[in-house]
């Protein structure tokens, strides 16, 4: 199969996120989905979800499925789900929280299942600071387990760290904690996904950092890329590829061993120096990107809560390569103010979530760059 593109952008999502169920024993303080401990009386039933995937796995391009929640393993039909879509073609991950559902055994089905991969939530680097951000104590300590299950089990995991001015000064410390989380051979963490507030659900009662302080947390996010050994990636703050790139790296490189292919679905590469990672540049909210709820609404990404249609009611495939918010946002031509000028449009175009929940436009501006447009006019814009 030929390399993804980032013309396939317009025709297929490369992740396709499914919210199984909204239901979760937890009370996460920046919560997208602002969990409840009960499913919702509008979740999907078992027969609609399988239907669901089955229209996942017909795009041109089969994307990669992620069953989040809340917590999916609240869904008593998940091992069905996970087996239907791997029956169909579709590469699984599953992003459980650290409850008591979440045991070896459990963990071990997932896997039997077909799961590729597993995300786990990480917000400090200590006891007190995870459990305080996750507002239930012993979370930290049924990660970690959770953690030491998927090394076991060889199941590659990527951590999920939230930053907020709560925790963006303590990156080396989360940094050094993830190295010693990393196992041998297929399982244990190969990525750390770091994802940036939006103020949206229960992440309002966050505080996200400024603008200036992305850059020093994209300057220490590259320091640890470069010499730990797992893969750094940001969520929502697609400026980290334009850092990387003035650095003189390759967002699409991964320069050390030990290193995922294909993002969190990928499998652990035995050395070489360089490899050539993940996604094409320029995936964004609803560019290489989709989302549905528990309850079957469509939306461009998880924390863009702009409904684009229902399934079943409305295609999949449809509302994808022709409702006019997917269209808009596929466009970087079409971004507004600074994101629309600037050189780096292409690869980067700033996150839309941002620019919806703080000016009410997915179109406008990151509000969280202060990257000045023009600086680096010999970049060559990919489009
Ligand atoms: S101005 Fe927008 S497109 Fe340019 S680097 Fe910043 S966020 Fe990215």
């Amino acid at each position: 199969m030929s390399p993804y593109s980032s013309a396939d952008f317009n025709i297929n999502p490369l992740m396709f996120y499914y919210e199984v169920t909204q239901a979760c024993g937890l009370v996460c303080k920046h919560c997208r989905a602002s969990a409840q401990e009960q499913p919702a009386d509008d979740e999907l039933s078992t027969d609609t979800a399988l239907k669901l995937i089955e229209q996942v796995a017909s795009f041109p391009r089969k994307p990669n499925i992620c069953f989040t929640g809340g917590d999916p393993l609240k869904r008593a039909d998940i091992f069905t789900l996970i087996e239907h879509a791997v029956k169909q073609g579709l590469s699984v991950a599953l992003t459980p929280s650290a409850t008591p559902l979440a045991t070896y055994e459990a963990l071990a089905k997932a896997k039997e299942a077909g799961v590729q991969a597993l995300g786990i939530s990480l917000d400090g680097p200590d006891a007190e600071v995870h459990d305080a951000f996750r507002g239930f104590a012993g979370s930290f300590a049924k990660t970690r387990e959770m953690i030491e299950a998927a090394k076991k089990l060889q199941i590659p995991v990527q951590i999920n760290t939230s930053i907020t001015q709560r925790n963006f000064n303590l990156i080396d410390d989360l940094a050094e904690y993830i190295a010693a989380c990393c196992g041998e051979g297929s399982g244990g963490v190969m990525m750390w996904s770091v994802f940036f507030l939006i103020p949206v659900g229960r992440g309002l009662e966050e505080k996200r950092i400024r603008a200036a302080d992305y850059e020093t947390v994209f300057e220490t996010l590259w320091h640890h890329a470069q010499t730990k050994p797992f893969a750094v990636k940001t969520t929502e703050a697609p400026h980290y590829r334009r850092f990387v790139l003035r650095q003189g790296g390759n967002p699409l490189d991964v320069p050390r061993p030990f290193r995922t292919q294909t993002d969190v679905l990928g499998k652990r590469q035995n050395p070489p120096e360089k490899i050539r990672s993940r996604a094409p540049l320029g995936i964004t909210d609803g560019r290489g990107i989709m989302f549905v709820s528990h309850n079957g609404t469509i939306y461009p990404a998880g924390f863009l809560p702009v409904a684009c249609g229902q399934f079943p009611k409305d295609s999949l495939v449809d509302v994808y390569q022709r409702h006019p918010v997917f269209k808009a946002l596929q466009n970087p031509d079409n971004f507004k103010g600074r994101c629309g000028r600037c050189e780096y449009r292409y690869v980067c175009g700033g996150s839309r979530s941002r620019a919806y929940a703080v000016f009410g436009d997915y179109l406008e501006s990151e509000p969280d760059c202060n990257y000045v447009i023009g600086q680096d006019k010999l970049y060559k814009m990919e489009s």
